[in-house]
């Protein structure tokens, strides 16, 4: 062990778990470019004022959760900790609203940072892959992410996970809503910093996870009696578009979300098997966060699912995914062989081979010891003799066989033996 230890809330991706991640990674991915949606890539750190604006400076995140810094050249920064407002701002900074159609469709993966009490599944350092629909107001893209999300997490295996659903209103009925629940929280016996809370943004306070406030929430007013009408005919239209397509969802009439920016839809993704950090994914629109941030009016839906917990998800459940083992042929030198069979190894590997081999000057002994390790299926074995009669001991790892091929058929046998 080194003196030094990954920093509290982190931890290392390291094989074979790190194969988990990757395949995660890559079944979210692969739905959304099946969709036309363009990989999209943007800096660890922003300005920190991008996100107290667009994420909003009463939500955990910006208010207890942000790493932030002053450099040497006096900038505030923000190591980031989600990913919509920096793509949103890098679509504006690029035009990309300007140059095509709308929507700009768009998805990311990558590394982000809340600074949040470490323990199972809530990690400082975590990885998320999303998506973001910018710039239309259609209720078949807000259906359509959600769908596309049910079929990642299919395609991965996992059954034990539910779809919440709800509407957040908009700027036509939020407000009268907004005062009739806030007149009701102020009647409940809460702390004063719930109090408070409900003073900024009472919505948040319908997403307190304390049961003592659970309890007292049975009867809250609920926004789905107060949607105006345009919002309850979206609304409809997103329902009808989900259930056409076969996804089942709940709909939980006090799903709120942690960020200020949140309109119309918005949806979870839940699994049972992981305890209280049970989020697997979320998102929902975001009408006024390009207005928030400076640009112009783009009505926008995005979702995020988080790597990290999707994967503890596939390990409650029990699912193996189909990762291909990473080595096929293994490579034994003894004597002076090594030069020729290491210029075999770059042949089997430029021909899309797996290849690996020892190193380091071991004897046969230890050499095959490493190749039974590496779980290849086929040993190629050479020595001195085998080169001098132009040819390679090729092993079958599992039933012993081993028959002697010349040098420039190696590439061929091995193709034929593996097939
Ligand atoms: P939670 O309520 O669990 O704090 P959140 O609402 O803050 O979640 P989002 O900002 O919506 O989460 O992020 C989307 C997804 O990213 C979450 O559903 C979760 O899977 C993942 N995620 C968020 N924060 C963390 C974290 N600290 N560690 C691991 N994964 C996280
Ligand atoms: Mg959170």
């Amino acid at each position: 062990m080194s003196t030094f230890k990954a920093p509290k809330g982190t931890y290392d991706l390291i094989p074979p778990r790190s194969a988990k991640f990757l395949a995660v990674r890559e079944a979210i991915a692969a739905p959304l470019r099946n969709s036309g949606y363009g990989y999209v890539e943007t800096p660890g750190f922003e300005n920190v004022e991008l996100f107290s604006r667009g994420v909003g400076e009463s939500t955990d995140i910006v208010s207890k959760e942000m790493y932030t810094l002053t450099t040497r050249g006096g900038d505030k920064l923000a190591l980031r900790p989600e990913g919509t407002a920096s793509v949103l701002r890098a679509a504006l900074e690029a035009n990309l609203h300007k140059q095509g159609n709308l929507p700009v469709k768009l998805y990311y993966s990558g590394s982000y940072y809340r600074y949040e009490r470490a323990q199972a599944g809530r990690y400082r350092h975590f990885s998320q892959v999303g998506a973001e629909a910018i710039g239309a107001e259609d209720p078949a893209l807000d259906a359509e992410l959600i769908i596309l999300a049910d079929q990642a997490y299919r395609s991965l295996g996992l059954k034990n996970f539910r779809i919440l659903l709800n509407s957040l209103g908009d700027k036509e009925c939020r407000p009268a809503y907004r005062e009739t629940l806030q007149a009701f929280l102020r009647g409940l016996d809460l702390d004063e910093e719930t109090l408070r809370r409900a003073e900024i943004n009472p919505l948040r306070v319908l997403d307190d996870k304390r049961p003592e406030v659970q309890k007292q929430l049975a009867d809250a007013p609920l926004l789905r009696d107060y949607l105006c009408d345009a919002c309850k005919a979206y609304h409809e239209e997103v329902r009808a578009l989900v259930t056409a397509a076969g996804v089942v969802f709940e709909d939980d009439p006090k799903l709120v979300r942690g960020l200020d920016y949140y309109t119309r839809t918005t949806f979870e993704f839940v699994h049972g098997g992981l305890g209280s950090q049970s989020a697997v994914g979320g998102g929902g629109r975001y009408d006024g966060l390009s207005e928030m941030i400076g640009g112009p009016a783009l009505p926008s839906v995005g979702w995020a699912l988080g790597v990290d917990r999707t994967v503890l998800a596939l390990e409650a459940e029990g699912v193996e995914l189909d990762i291909a083992r990473t080595t096929d042929v293994f490579a034994v030198a003894l004597g002076d062989a090594k030069p020729t069979v290491f210029g075999l190894v770059t042949e089997l590997r430029r021909a899309g081979v797996s290849a690996d081999m020892s190193y380091g000057g071991k004897g046969l002994k230890g050499a095959m010891k490493d190749a039974n390790r590496s779980g290849a299926r086929l040993a190629v074995v050479a020595g001195d003799r085998d080169l001098a009669e132009g040819v390679v001991q090729l092993k079958d790892m599992e039933s012993g066989e081993q028959t002697a091929v010349p040098l420039d058929a190696l590439v061929e046998s091995v193709r034929t033996k593996l097939a």
